[in-house]
Parts: C-alpha cells; structure tokens; sequence
C-alpha cells in the first residue's frame, strides 16, 4: 500500500466485499490498519448480481461478518440500479458472444462507483490478487486489447475523473496465500462457485496458470513482474480519456455511450423484438 501510496488519512474507504475469502480477508485487514491508525471506518459494499443460491448464502456471511467487526454493509443490486439482473440478462442477451462475467464486470464497475459516490468515499478499495490480474493481463492480451493493459498498472487508476480513487492492496500476493490467510484466521467464506464462472476464459486462464505454477514455483511472480513492466510502459502510451458523456446516463464515458448503457440498450432491445415477433 505504500508503495503505491494508495490510501491517506483522510480518506474515506468503500470496501468490496462479495463474502468471497479475498474479500472478507481485505475487510479484516483493512479495519486493523484503520484501526491502528485512528483513521475512519471502512464501508462494506456488497452487490447482489442476482445469481439464484449463490449470492444468498454470502450476503449473510458478509452480514454476520460485519457485525462482528462493527462495519456497516451496504448492499446494492444489478435490479435495483439498472433494472436487470444477471440470471435474466443470460436469458435476454441476443448472443453467447456477451458473457455473462463480462455483462456483470461492467455492471459491477458502475454499482461500486454508485455506491461510493452515494456514500461519500473518495477512495474504492477491491481484493484483487496477484493471481487475478495476471489473469486480467492475459485476457487482454488474447484479445489484444493493450489499451486496457494500461490500466492493470496501479498508478493508472488513481483518481479517475469522477474524483474516486481505486486501490488494489492484494495485487502482489497470491490468490494461495490469501486463501491460507483466511484459513488461518478462521475467517468464514463462501466456497461456493458462481454458475456462470466458466463461461469466461478466465477459468481457463486460470487452471492453466496454476499448472504452470505448479511444476514450476515462482513462475506466477515473475509472469506478474514482467506484466507489470508491460503495463507501466502502455500506460504513459495510453491516450484512453473518458472525455465524453454517455448520450444516455451523462456519466463520463470513451464513447457515445458508455458500456453500461450500451448493456442495457441490447437487452431491451432483445425484449422488443421478442414482442414483436409474437405479435406476428
Ligand atoms: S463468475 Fe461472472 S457472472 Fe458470476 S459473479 Fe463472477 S463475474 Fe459475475
């Protein structure tokens, strides 16, 4: 955290807290330093995609857990905020060629800038691993999408524009270590897998990373250091601004309409040709 000076004094922190053991791990750790340092309590932010018997059993867990360290937990849905959740958009959505991890990152991204946003926080802090962002780096590169490697870069997402910072203090320790952490700490976690996890490449991404790391220790941190370099030196290229504002939401956005908006327009529009065609 210091290397990147991610937080400071004064700053006000929303935490993502999904029940997962990254997440409650972040959260315990997170209290302690801002205990330690008599700085203001962290909010848990929770979002419920709407998964059926996933999301359920760790709402509780993040509920209890949070009482227990005298947090407050904030939960916000996709229903709620953007009229569609999850297990509908998998049935509205016109092609499998809109996953339903990709539906629900960008979602997620824009639920926890609401949730900031509304309650105050000027910093975001998420539980992604080391584990997590190389996996991220590798997605990008199999689409050759360099621009967003940029972004994996920690200084590259300091105080975007809408005045929110967004901190990553896992980004150098494995998903492993973490999960022994929690195990350690006796911190209760959902195990549970989400249905829609291998519809993304990241499954594979990841089996496949872990047997390389598996014959070979270490390969994972020096994949990491490297990707950190690439994406340090794509960054000072990057001329990605967010210097637009969606047609349709106003909020800041690289294109005519933001990612957000463009996910709920196709979904309406798969409901109207629906009716459409049965009005035929
Ligand atoms: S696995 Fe995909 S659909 Fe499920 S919660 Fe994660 S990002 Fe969302």
């Amino acid at each position: 955290m210091n290397k990147y000076s991610m937080l400071k004094h004064d700053d006000k922190l929303a935490i993502g807290v999904s029940g997962g053991k990254d997440s409650l791990s972040l959260l315990y750790v997170l209290k302690k330093f801002l205990d330690r340092h008599g700085w203001q309590a962290p909010i848990a932010v929770t979002i419920d995609e709407g998964v059926k018997g996933y999301r359920d059993e760790s709402l509780e867990i993040v509920k209890s857990f949070c009482s227990n360290l005298k947090i407050k937990n904030v939960i916000i849905s996709y229903r709620q905020l953007f009229g569609v959740d999850i297990d509908e958009a998998v049935i509205r959505r016109p092609t499998k060629k809109m996953s339903s991890c990709s539906m629900c990152g960008t979602f997620r991204r824009r639920a926890m800038d609401l949730a900031a946003e509304s309650l105050g926080a000027n910093v975001i802090a998420t539980a992604h691993n080391l584990d997590d962002q190389l996996q991220t780096f590798m997605i990008n590169m199999f689409a050759g999408d360099t621009e967003r490697i940029g972004w994996i870069y920690p200084e590259s997402v300091s105080y975007s524009r809408n005045g929110i910072k967004k901190i990553k203090p896992f980004i150098e320790i494995y998903e492993l270590e973490i999960a022994f952490y929690a195990l350690q700490r006796q911190i209760p976690f959902q195990s549970e897998e989400c249905p829609y996890m291998n519809e993304s490449i990241r499954t594979d991404i990841r089996r496949f990373i872990n047997h390389l790391e598996k014959s070979r220790p270490g390969i994972k941190y020096n994949a990491y250091n490297s990707m950190m370099k690439i994406s340090k030196d794509l960054r000072s290229l990057s001329t990605h601004i967010d210097e637009n504002n969606c047609s349709i939401c106003g909020r800041l956005s690289s294109n005519e309409i933001c990612s957000v908006c463009k996910t709920q327009k196709t979904l309406a529009d798969t409901i109207l040709s629906e009716a459409f065609s049965y009005d035929l």
